[in-house]
């Protein structure tokens, strides 16, 4: 945990992504800051300590991303951990057994799976809601929820959930609203100012940006939850590297230049599938005709570079990624490099097929990580691959 200084919060976005949590090394002065690859600190004397004693508690170049991503959310806390899954693995350790959860029934294929195979095991309870019904999430509320947890927009269908109304029926009942941000990102959407309780992020994807980091963070404001929150980072350890952190904190520094490119991109690229396919076969929340657009331009500055679309059969699925030159196939998103992925067979394989129907993901449903690389040579790959369906 890393209390944001009074002066972090200060200047636009840009600035705070390059300046806060860091400052020139007070030794040396090097701009950057150092990796600190050290797993303890010497202490003086018994029981005086620099406040640094063991690494896996605290380590400078951890806490410099912690402070610079609190900032990016305007959050007063930052955690950095080992992975996103590490990261909401440790959230959940804030419940205990026979707790009740409501969850989004569209989130993340991995927090599926954490919540379903393992802590259930644990004696912790979910409903899986359509959360895109604020309705819905009051009618699953029950005398023990102690959270509900939103993604939004969903991986991959791009489905919203009015995150003011939904952490509103969570405080009338004393649950905790807990939000993935890794899809819209600090740049586009801020749930803590929404009142969200506690935002998450898979720090793999855009917040690192570059494809070379597995990592994840989360913020709140509350002293009371960041002090269980360090606990349980502690107590359970799933912590990063400085190596991992030092990198992470060089990918934030262009944050607000890559999602501006990303959300441009990922524009042009819904609009030509939108006239290629038809509207109604892509889902991306800056088109007219996404079903809640108007929720998207109400809750979110941006759309960003996620888009899916459905092209009607796996055949054509294979036939798309197999042309495709400068969208690689592979799993993961949020990088600078253009990614396309086939969801039921990749990130979504370990939600059973019918659970994956259901929910709407097909065969034919390919998602595309919209990079950062000239929009034109992204059109053109997409035109060729495309051809003759
Ligand atoms: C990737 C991802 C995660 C999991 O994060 P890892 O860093 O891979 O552990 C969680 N939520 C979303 C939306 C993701 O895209």
């Amino acid at each position: 945990m890393t209390k944001v200084l009074p002066d972090e919060h200060g200047g636009g976005f840009s600035t705070r992504a390059i300046h806060a949590g860091q400052r020139p090394d007070p030794t040396s002065g090097a701009i950057m800051p150092p990796i600190f690859q050290t797993s303890t600190y010497a202490q003086e004397a018994l029981g005086v300590n620099t406040g640094y004693e063991y690494a896996r508690g605290k380590n400078p170049t951890r806490e410099c991303l912690e402070r610079n991503v609190a900032a990016l959310e305007g959050a007063q806390h930052g955690f950095a951990f080992s992975s996103g899954m590490g990261c909401v693995d440790s959230i959940m350790k804030l419940f205990k057994a026979g707790d009740h959860v409501v969850v989004g029934a569209n989130v993340y294929g991995g927090t599926y799976r954490l919540f379903d195979k393992i802590l259930q095991n644990f004696g912790m309870r979910f409903s899986w809601v359509d959360t895109r019904d604020p309705q819905r999430i009051a009618d699953a509320m029950q005398s023990n929820t102690v959270a509900v947890m939103l993604e939004t927009p969903t991986n991959p269908l791009m489905q919203l959930t009015d995150i003011a109304a939904a952490a509103q029926i969570a405080k009338r009942h004393g649950a905790l609203t807990v939000v993935d941000n890794t899809f819209a990102t600090a740049f586009f959407q801020n749930p803590l100012q929404l009142g969200a309780d506690i935002v998450w992020h898979s720090s793999t994807k855009y917040l690192n940006g570059h494809s070379d980091v597995i990592g994840g963070v989360a913020v709140c404001n509350d002293d009371e939850l960041a002090r269980r929150l360090q606990f349980n980072l502690n107590s359970a350890g799933a912590v990063p590297g400085p190596m991992d952190s030092w990198l992470t904190l060089r990918g934030t520094k262009t944050f607000a230049l890559r999602m501006r490119q990303h959300d441009a991109n990922g524009r042009a690229i819904a609009q030509w599938l939108a006239g290629r396919v038809g509207e109604t076969e892509v889902f991306y929340p800056g088109l007219a005709s996404h079903p809640q657009h108007e929720l998207a331009k109400r809750q979110m500055r941006g759309f960003g570079g996620m888009v899916s679309v459905e092209t009607g059969s796996k055949a054509n699925a294979n036939t798309v990624v197999t042309r495709l030159k400068v969208f690689t196939l592979a799993e993961s998103l949020g990088g600078v490099e253009s990614l396309v992925c086939q969801p039921a067979g990749m990130t979504h394989a370990s939600v059973e097929p019918a659970r994956r129907l259901e929910i709407g993901i097909t065969d034919g449903l390919l998602r595309f990580s919209c990079g950062v690389e000239d929009v034109e040579d992204l059109l053109a790959d997409l035109e060729q691959a495309f051809r003759g369906l």
